[in-house]
C-alpha cells in the first residue's frame, strides 16, 4: 500500500471513529447504527407485497386470480401493482410523507417502487401522476403523488409528465348516490395536452390503492384522449376482502 492511500485509509477511519453517521429510521425515528433506511423492528411491519396477488389489481389474495372481488366491476386500469400493503410500517410511511409533510420520504420509497417496477416489466412512455386541485395542493404544500412520480422517473430513466389536472375535491360528492358519484369522479379530472398522451403507454404513480375508483377514472379519461394502455404503481394496497 502506498504512503498516500495509508494515510487517506487512517484518516477516514478517523473521521469514522470522531464523527460517526447518524442514522435514523424513517418510520420511528430511533438511531440506527448500521444505516439503512429502516430499524429492525419497522422492517418487520412492512409487509412485502410479494406474495400471490390479483392478475388485474395486484392487492394480496389468498388464491391467484386474474380478478379478485376489489377489482371485479368495471377498471380501466390495465394492469395495477403496488410494493407495500397498506398496514403498520408503510401506512406510518405513506402518512409521515402527507400530513407530516416529510417530503424526502418520498426519495425514500422510489428504489422500493424501481424494484416492482422491474419485476413486472412495466416499459411506459411517460410516467405521470394522480393530480390534486389547486386548493388542496397550495394547502398542503405539495402533491405527494408527484413527489414520487418525479423520484421514480429519475430511478427508471423514464419522463415524468404532468398531464393532468383535478379541478374539484372528491370530498364535495358526499352526498351523492353511487352512480352519481361515480359520474362526479369522471368529471374531476382533465387531460392537459391530448396530443402528449395520444397512442402512449402511461404508467400512473399514487400513494395507496383503496377502493380504485380514482384510478378507474383517471384511467378512463386519459384512455378516453387517446392513451393506448394505463398501468398503476402505487407504494401501497389496501385488501378488502380476501378471495
Ligand atoms: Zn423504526
Ligand atoms: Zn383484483
Amino acid at each position: 500500500m502506498k504512503i498516500k492511500d495509508f494515510f487517506r485509509k487512517a484518516l477516514i477511519k478517523t473521521d469514522e471513529i470522531l464523527c460517526p453517521k447518524h442514522f435514523t429510521c424513517n418510520i420511528c425515528g430511533k438511531e440506527i447504527f448500521d444505516g439503512g433506511d429502516f430499524c429492525e423492528e419497522c422492517l418487520k411491519t412492512l409487509y412485502v407485497n410479494n406474495g400471490i396477488i390479483c392478475q388485474n389489481c395486484g392487492r394480496a389474495t389468498n388464491i391467484p386470480t386474474n380478478r379478485c372481488y376489489s377489482c371485479s366491476g368495471e377498471w380501466a386500469v390495465d394492469k395495477a401493482r403496488s410494493a407495500f400493503l397498506y398496514e403498520d410500517g408503510a401506512e406510518k410511511l405513506i402518512k409521515s410523507l402527507k400530513y407530516g409533510k416529510k417530503r424526502y420520504i418520498a426519495e425514500i420509497i422510489a428504489p422500493y417502487l424501481k424494484v416492482v417496477y422491474i419485476k413486472y416489466l412495466f416499459a411506459p412512455d411517460i410516467i405521470t401522476f394522480v393530480p390534486m386541485t389547486d386548493k388542496k395542493k397550495r394547502k398542503r404544500g405539495f402533491n405527494q403523488a408527484e413527489l414520487i412520480a418525479l423520484n421514480l422517473s429519475k430511478e427508471v430513466g423514464v419522463m415524468c409528465k404532468d398531464l393532468l389536472v383535478k379541478t374539484k375535491d372528491t370530498e364535495e360528492q358526499k352526498n351523492l348516490d353511487r352512480k352519481s358519484r361515480q359520474e362526479n369522479l369522471l368529471s374531476c379530472f382533465k387531460v392537459k395536452d391530448k396530443t402528449a398522451v395520444k397512442g402512449k403507454k402511461i404508467l400512473l404513480i399514487d400513494d395507496v390503492l383503496t377502493t380504485g375508483a380514482t384510478a378507474h377514472a383517471v384511467s378512463k379519461v386519459l384512455k378516453k384522449a387517446g392513451s393506448e394502455s394505463v398501468y398503476l404503481l402505487t407504494v401501497a394496497s389496501v385488501q378488502k376482502r380476501l378471495i
